[in-house]
């Protein structure tokens, strides 16, 4: 089921959560809301759901406007961070909820629901537990248990928020890999709130880059990590260095130096590049930095330069196998850098 988001915008207490915010959804996409603390995630998650009303704007579900539908009548299947399994309930009982739950006429009888979350429990490949109580699970079983339960009603929609977020690291790891395949195979239209950028990396079809109630960026895993649609962006996903630089008569500046890249904007800007794709070697021309310091990180050498007039330091990974002594000079990629103004309006140059 594809999902349209127009013009959606959300105030508290006069405080806009949500400014106008466009976002399609297609069917069978898993989406993933990333962004820092009160970028507004969950609001917009609960705006699909129904648990919350928008100010303006309107939320289709294909050709259907649902922002006046109920939650039960939207058909969505939740799952939340806390999983919010009924304890007295059996693992069997818990996933046949949402369908014992219903008014009488639309009710399966009870063996029906019994088959069906006996079924889903084998997808979430937790068959054989059918009795337990979950107290009796682990954190990971009770995710996926959970995630059963919101399946059962066949959902048009499936929303998940931080489901992974309370268990430790190793277990998201497999939970996330799990949760893909379990994508694949049954074509849900997912959408997935985490603040873990690399969840999002590695789960999503479609990363939802959000900040201040704003989205920032909605675009594939690589063209968020590759080509960034803003400075906020660049700094949020993926590791980043930056640099204050300057656009004058069509030439970046920093601290007054040319540095031998273009812009055809004017004005304050910041020079972005990721660590591990700056460093080309000996410097000749263009930006290059000296040497000062530099310590092995796992597989790389991560190297301290210095640069521009104000000894400007910024952190680049090398080979380990490459040279890199104090007082080297060692020259960037002119294609690594992103550039984008420091305030107001323009667009980033590809360099
Ligand atoms: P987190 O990662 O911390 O969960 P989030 O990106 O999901 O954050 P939201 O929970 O959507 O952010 O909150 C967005 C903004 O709306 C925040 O400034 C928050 O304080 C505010 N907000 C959210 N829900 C309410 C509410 N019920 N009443 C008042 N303000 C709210």
């Amino acid at each position: 089921m594809e999902v349209r988001i127009e013009a959606v915008a959300k105030d508290f207490d006069r405080h806009p959560a949500l400014h106008e915010i466009d976002l399609a959804i297609a069917s069978g996409e898993l989406a993933a809301l990333v962004g820092p603390s009160g970028s507004g995630k969950t609001t917009l998650l609960r705006l699909i759901a129904g648990l919350e009303t928008p100010g303006r704007g309107r939320i289709l579900f294909g050709e259907e406007d649902a922002s006046r539908l109920s939650v039960q009548a939207r058909r969505v299947g939740f799952v939340f961070q806390h999983y919010a399994l009924f304890r007295h309930m059996t693992v069997l009982e818990n996933v046949g909820f949402g369908l014992s739950a219903r008014p009488r006429a639309l009710r399966p009888a009870r063996a029906e629901i019994d088959r069906r979350a006996r079924e889903l429990l084998e997808l979430v490949q937790l068959g054989g537990l059918e009795k337990r109580y979950p107290p009796q699970l682990s954190g990971g079983q009770r995710q996926r248990v959970a995630l059963a339960r919101a399946l059962a009603i066949e959902p048009r929609v499936l929303l998940l928020d931080e489901p992974f977020g309370a268990l430790d690291a190793q277990v998201r790891r497999d939970l996330r890999r799990w949760l893909r395949e379990l994508h694949d195979r049954t074509g849900h239209t997912t959408v997935f709130v985490t603040h873990d950028q690399e969840e999002a990396l590695e789960l999503a079809d479609r990363v939802v880059v959000m900040s201040q109630g704003r989205i920032e960026q909605a675009a594939t895993p690589d063209e968020v990590y590759d080509r960034p649609a803003t400075a906020f962006v660049h700094g949020f996903i993926g590791e980043s260095s930056r640099l204050p630089v300057r656009v004058e008569g069509g030439e970046v500046f920093l601290d007054d130096r040319p540095t031998g890249l273009r812009a055809d904007w004017e004005g304050p800007a910041e020079l972005f590049f990721r660590p591990h794709q700056a460093l080309v070697g000996d410097g000749a021309g263009g930006l290059a930095g000296m040497v000062t310091g530099g310590r092995r990180i796992a597989g790389v050498r991560r190297v301290e330069l210095e640069l521009g007039a104000a000894h400007r330091r910024v952190e680049v990974d090398l080979p380990l196998a490459q040279s890199c002594a104090p007082g080297t000079l060692l020259a960037f990629r002119p294609t690594a850098f992103r550039l984008y103004p420091l305030a107001g309006e323009g667009r980033p140059a590809d360099r």
